[in-house]
């Protein structure tokens, strides 16, 4: 299914290609009898985490019943595709994908037969050995309809010799290695998992008696739910149907990994009004921008952010140098980044289109332009010439997160290592290509003071330092999937 031109935009929302590309949302409802609405509604407010395909499964105890579409939440599910998602069970999902191409075939919940039943799979994150799995499975004969790393997960629950779908998902995690929140649903169960590393965020919540699943707590408080608790790294928590409403069962998996939450949700990836990892998004993102202030001071008259996902930063910046804030720049919501025009020519037009400097703001001033992650540096040297040709005297950049350096393997798709400007360019190089008067970034280290507890969150993507070893595959490999294409980015 193709797209219209303004949902393309849309979709591709905030970044003109120069930010991370959110992962994936999932959502998941035990035990109301508009699950599936319910579900909609929590896609919709995760958006932000996937706009390339949206899909729901339910169960009404005995069989499933689909929808999945190439687009946006509101697009995919319109006409009366909601109507006939009958049942008590229901689980959705938006794919931004990081494994795997982007068609319709690739669009979750991934749906199974297996044994025992139908399951259907929503995966956020990416399983770093699926590549090696599926070739030593296609080896023995095996057939995969997607490429998606998902479908491997699926095969390996299938293989398992255990009875219950529960000991099947244990018996699937043992071999499979990555970042993970999955829900895993069969006709009157469903399973929230998390990885031990706790990559990837994923809340549990209640919704006038209904157990609910959500990546991230604005889903939550969209459908009015009541926040119970983040499902734990590690944690296995099932949920059956019964006649007295939902039964809810916790269990650790026998899985060990040190504790590596991607700072990077907290840093662009989630929504400002969520709290992932124990933390309030909005208020973390503020503490980097003072951070930010105490490491890389400026000599300015106003500090600004590129809206939306930075002005937090920038209101940080502010507070801490006394600089004051002022919005400078006005955003045109309906046009973003793309992801199928690769050509930077295409990305530099947009900025254009997206960002413009607000003139009488900006004239005869000396800027602090705050934004939370370069990675080319080609849309921020277009801004920085559109806001001196709006009158700006001096532009000083300055980036509310370390120099990224490093691609992840982990679920969020950054561009190539060679495309990332930070990867092979010293400060004064970048302060150049950008043409700012002059540049800072945030520090790991000042980063780290920022969260309650630094050692339980990977930074690989500015350290280098991986957190889950690849057994054997190199970067090169891992960049590989089965038939992505990497052009887009
Ligand atoms: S490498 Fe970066 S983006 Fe990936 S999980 Fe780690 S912190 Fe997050």
């Amino acid at each position: 299914m193709s797209r219209t031109f303004p949902e393309r935009a849309f979709a591709a929302a905030s970044d003109l290609g120069e930010k991370p590309r959110e992962e994936c949302g999932v959502f998941g409802v035990v035990g109301h009898p508009e699950a599936a609405w319910i579900t909609y509604q929590g896609l919709f407010a995760l958006q932000h985490r996937g706009q390339e395909s949206a899909g729901i499964v339910s169960s009404d105890g005995r069989s499933f019943y689909q929808h999945r579409g190439m687009g946006l939440v509101g697009t995919v599910f319109r006409g009366g595709n909601l109507e006939h998602l009958r049942g008590h069970l229901a689980v959705g999902h938006n794919r931004y994908s990081t494994a795997g191409s982007s068609t319709l075939q690739n669009a979750q919940p991934f749906v199974a037969q297996y044994a025992r039943g139908p399951i259907a799979v929503a995966h956020n994150g990416n399983f770093v050995n699926a590549f090696q799995l599926r070739r030593k499975m296609e080896s023995e004969g095996q057939i995969f309809v997607t490429t998606s790393d998902t479908e491997v997960f699926a095969h390996l629950i299938g293989a398992s010799p255990a009875r219950s779908l529960e000991d099947r998902i244990v018996d699937a995690l043992r071999e499979i290695r990555g970042a993970y929140s999955l829900l895993c649903m069969s006709p009157r169960l469903l399973v929230a998992v998390r990885d031990p590393s706790g990559f990837r965020p994923l809340w549990m919540g209640q919704l006038e008696g209904a157990i609910l699943f959500a990546s991230e707590t604005c889903a939550l408080d969209a459908v009015d739910a009541t926040i119970e608790r983040e499902v734990e790294p590690g944690e296995m928590v099932l949920v059956s149907l019964s006649e007295g409403g939902p039964q809810v069962h916790s269990f650790r998996l026998p899985l060990f990994e040190r504790r590596a939450h991607c700072i990077f949700e907290l840093l662009y990836l989630a929504r400002a009004d969520s709290v992932v990892f124990g933390e309030s998004v909005a208020l973390k993102r503020l503490a980097f921008g003072r951070q930010l202030a105490r490491e890389a001071p400026a000599e300015a008259d106003l500090v600004t952010g590129i809206p939306d996902s930075a002005n937090m930063a920038a209101l940080g910046y502010a507070q801490e140098s006394g600089i004051p804030f002022q919005f400078a720049l006005a955003r045109n919501q309906y046009v973003g980044r793309t992801f199928i025009e690769p050509q930077q020519r295409m990305r530099e037009k947009q900025v254009g289109m997206k960002l413009n400097p607000i003139r009488d703001v900006v004239a005869g001033r000396r800027i602090v332009l705050v934004d939370d992650s370069l990675m080319r540096g080609t849309t921020m040297r277009k801004l920085v010439k559109r806001i001196r040709n709006a009158g700006a005297t001096e532009v000083h950049v300055r980036i509310a997160a370390p120099p990224t350096r490093y691609p992840c393997f982990y679920g969020v798709d950054f561009p190539t290592k060679t495309e990332l400007i930070a990867s092979d360019h010293t400060l004064e190089e970048i302060r150049r290509y950008i043409r700012a008067d002059s540049l800072g970034y945030l520090s790991i280290q000042g980063m780290l003071t920022c969260v309650k507890e630094p050692a339980t969150y990977c930074t690989a993507c500015f350290s280098g330092r991986y957190p889950l070893e690849f057994e054997g595959q190199d970067i090169q490999q891992l960049s590989f999937d089965f038939s992505h294409n990497r052009d887009r980015n």
